[in-house]
């Protein structure tokens, strides 16, 4: 008996191949899915006249749980991302993104632990642009309360079941006083009364620069970090590169009753179709909805086997210094399952 429904959207250049890759591991695993499979982006723009059909929400809707492959957004011309219409649109207001060492060899520190919470609808993400006379364009910066305080409580209630200690509110309210200002008291708010429910988890700010360099610095000193759109887009491809790269930072987008997971990488245009992408993000993202639909023996499993793989060293892809096909790291992770 089928035990999961779970729409699949498989995304455009590396998406096929590293999409079809983590449905065999999971297979491999145990885990029965029926995989409701939907199409989006470029390479559907011909056949439905749109880049994000309806039948992609419906399937979504229905089923409250997606994984899904990397998009394509056509830089300076062409549709808006499909990837931000989509969080957009289902309110999907949480980008998580969990970045923890697996691959010993290619992380700057061993001790790295960190989950970065993205504000995922707003921010200069709400997309309202608008050119000045020929010679300038503006854009504009959307902060909400409510989309503030829902983010920080969203990291604050993980933090709390996580078991985790610490609440790093991100910002740059010294220079934008208004809009990030109004992130920054909602979030004090929101970690007020934490304080009275939870004081074992303690709260603090930085501003995102002095961030940066920390998190280069002292990567092991943080923990849950919490932030506005733009900040969490730089923050957690940062944090990416400190735990081995794109090819190992798994992500999810999270509302209040769905859950897209997806990797923090893009469509690697440059190597598509070739056999040649890491499919370990994603996998490692399909890991992560594994946990969310209560497959935990079957996540710690697949996390492990992949880990071995890599650690192991001997067959990686081309962006972890290897020479393996996707088809190769595929077939080495299953072998360890
Ligand atoms: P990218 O992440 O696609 O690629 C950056 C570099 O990393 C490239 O050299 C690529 O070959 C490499 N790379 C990325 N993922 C890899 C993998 N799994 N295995 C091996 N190598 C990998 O970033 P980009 O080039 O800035 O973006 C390409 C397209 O992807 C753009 O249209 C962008 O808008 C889109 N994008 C989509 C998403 C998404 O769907 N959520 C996220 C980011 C970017």
């Amino acid at each position: 008996m089928t035990k999961h429904q779970v729409t699949m959207i498989a995304g455009d250049g590396i998406g096929p191949e590293i999409s079809a890759a983590v449905a065999r591991i999971i297979a491999a695993a145990g885990v029965e899915i029926a995989w409701e499979e939907v199409e989006a982006g470029a390479g559907v723009m011909a056949k439905y006249d749109t880049p994000l059909p309806e039948s992609v929400f419906a399937s979504i809707r229905k089923n409250k749980v997606a994984l899904k492959g990397p998009i394509t957004t056509p830089v300076g011309s062409g549709f808006r991302s499909v990837n931000v219409a989509i969080r957009k649109e289902l309110n999907l207001y949480a980008n998580v993104r969990p970045l923890q060492v697996h691959a010993h060899q290619f992380a700057r520190a061993e001790d790295i632990d960190l989950v970065v919470f993205r504000e995922n609808t707003e921010g200069l993400y709400a997309g309202i642009e608008h050119y000045v006379g020929d010679q300038a364009a503006e854009s504009i910066k959307i902060i909400t309360r409510k989309a503030s305080r829902q983010i920080v409580e969203k990291a604050f209630a993980y933090a709390v079941s996580e078991g985790r200690t610490r609440v790093t509110a991100v910002h740059k309210a010294n220079i934008l006083k208004y809009s990030d200002g109004l992130f920054l008291e909602e979030a004090r708010q929101v970690a007020a009364k934490y304080q009275q429910s939870n004081p074992e988890i303690k709260f603090d700010e930085r501003i995102v620069d002095n961030m940066c360099m920390q998190l280069v610095q002292y990567p092991g000193q943080y923990d849950v970090l919490v932030m506005p759109n733009l900040y969490g887009d730089i923050i957690s491809d940062l944090g990416a590169g400190l735990i081995g790269g794109l090819g190992l930072a798994p992500g999810m987008n999270l509302g209040d009753e769905i859950a897209v997971f997806e990797a923090v990488h893009g469509s690697a245009p440059d190597i598509a179709g070739q056999n040649k992408a890491n499919p370990v993000a994603l996998l490692f993202s399909a890991v992560l909805m594994l946990r969310h639909l209560g497959e935990k023996t079957a996540a710690d499993s697949i996390e492990k086997a992949a880990s071995k793989v890599l650690n192991k060293g001997e067959v990686l892809t081309a962006d972890l210094g290897g020479t393996a096909s996707t088809d190769q790291i595929t077939k080495a992770i299953i072998a360890e399952l």
